[in-house]
Parts: C-alpha cells; structure tokens; sequence
C-alpha cells in the first residue's frame, strides 16, 4: 500500500463564473483594456501549434529559472487530436536551447513518433503513468531543482505560511512511493501516478517535484515555478529556527480559490510568455 501525506480533504477547486460571468476576480469589470484572453481555436492545427509553442515557452522558462539539471527534467502536454500522444523537450538538450523544431512526439510507451532526438525514459514512465490514469490531466512538469528537492528531503507538505503557499493548500501531496530511486520502470510510474487525483502538485520524495493541470501547460509551469519558491521560502523561515505564523485554515482555502485555480497559473504565465517572445525570438526557430 503506497504511504501519503496529505491527501486532500477535498477535491480541486474548480475553475467557477463569477456572477458577472467572469472567471476571475482579476479580470477587468473595464471594456477596452489590455489583458490576456484565452486562446479560442478554429482547427486542431492551430491548437497544435499554440500548444508547441507554449511547451517552447515553459522550457524557456525553467531555463530563466535555473531549474536545468544536466539533462534532468521534462515536461509534456497531450496532443489536442491524439490524446494519447504527448509532446515533450527532448534529451539531453538545455532547457535554454529547446524550440519548435526540436521538440519530440512520444506515445506512453515512450516510443518517439515525431521528431529527431532520443526521450527521457526514465522522466517519460512517470509522466506517461499520471497521464494515462487520469485522462483530464492535459500537462506535466518535473525537474530536478535545487530548493524543491531539499524540501522534498523532508518528507513532509508545504505549511500555508504565506498567501502563496495558501495557493497549495490541500491542493497537493507527498509521494513516498518509490521514493529516491530513479523511476525507469513502468511500474514506477504507476504506483506514483494514483495520487494525482484531484491536485495539481506532487513532492516526490528523495526526488523533486511534479505538478499536473487540467487546463494547460502555461497553468503547470506555472504552478511548478511557484511550488519551487515556496519550497525555498519555507526552507529560509525554517532556517531561522523560528515557528512562522500558520494562515488559517479557512483563509488558506479561500486564498487557493482566489490566487490557486488552474485559471491564474495561466493568467501567471502571460507575463512570463510576453518576456519570452519579446527577448527569445529563436523559441520559433
Ligand atoms: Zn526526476
């Protein structure tokens, strides 16, 4: 029987309408104003190509970052017309140096059916597992980083001691499964991959972290960007040798509403897309 921490109390916040029909308190009650809408799309060529290029940008962005680890880390979205195909970087290459034309298309067996470089095995089985189980998660993220791998040393969730951290509350686990040994098996994978249910981050123990969405790879990159950092501020209050003061319960649950939705991981990541596109034109390349 696998060992948890954590499991959620509850299922994930789902993305709901205001009454004014927005989705978010951050979207403007003002017409006419700059902000970033979601994409509609005409044909699935189109939404291939927004989704490659999006999985470009995240990469990017790990790179900015500094989540690199030689060639650690993947990170994967669902092909929007053969779901059971998943675009990822490819191996062994820098996260600062994936772009369009070198991204690979693997089945979940890891087998590559589009696409020049060699897979990740042993990253693809566990990012293979979690999506074949749950069919809503449409992308992953993992990599080895340096404040989420010390965390995840610990064996233990992150505490809501700030209204970042809130944005995890009951919205993540601790995976002690196959915990610290490197997961090239098939079977790793699928003893890692029932706990996603219904939560968007995982810390693997002795490994690192992971995070899923149900929206889009923008939301997991994101939401991993995020879980990273409130691994290193926990780490730095608890260095202190200081008990930090708790969010409460309920304020931690009404912030992962407001600040915590697949929606506003999404929203997050604009900025970090418009500084890609602005200074990384070779993203297209
Ligand atoms: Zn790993």
């Amino acid at each position: 029987m696998p060992a948890v921490l954590d499991r959620p109390a509850q299922a994930h916040p789902s993305t709901s309408l205001l009454r004014d029909g927005r989705v978010s308190i951050y979207q403007p009650e003002q017409k006419g104003l700059i902000y970033p809408e979601l994409p509609a799309f005409t044909n699935v060529a189109a939404q291939r190509q927004h989704l490659k290029e999006r999985l470009v940008a995240a990469c990017r962005a790990f790179a900015l970052e500094g989540f690199d680890y030689g060639f650690a880390g993947h990170l994967t979205v669902r092909d929007p017309e053969h779901p059971e195909l998943y675009w990822t970087n490819p191996m062994a290459v820098h996260f600062a140096q994936v772009k369009l034309s070198n991204l690979i298309l693997a089945d979940h067996k890891g087998r590559v059916v589009e696409g020049r470089h060699a897979i990740n095995r042993a990253g693809f089985v566990l990012h293979a597992a979690v999506h074949e189980a749950h069919q809503d998660i449409v992308a992953m993220c993992h990599a080895h980083t340096v404040y989420g791998t010390a965390f995840a040393a610990l064996g233990k969730p992150l505490d809501p001691i700030s209204q970042d951290a809130a944005a995890f509350f009951e919205d993540h686990v601790v995976i002690k499964e196959e915990a610290g040994q490197v997961a090239v098996e098939e079977k790793a994978g699928t003893s890692v991959c029932d706990w996603f249910k219904d939560v968007k981050a995982a810390i693997h123990q002795n490994h690192g972290l992971l995070t899923a969405s149900r929206h889009s790879i923008e939301a997991a990159a994101f939401w991993f960007i995020a879980l990273e950092r409130c691994c290193r501020q926990q780490l730095l209050v608890e260095a202190t040798g200081q008990k930090p003061v708790m969010v409460s319960a309920d304020k931690s649950r009404y912030s992962r509403e407001h600040v915590g939705s697949e929606y506003i991981g999404w929203l997050h990541f604009q900025a970090i897309w418009e500084h890609l596109v602005a200074t990384q034109p070779d993203m297209f390349a």
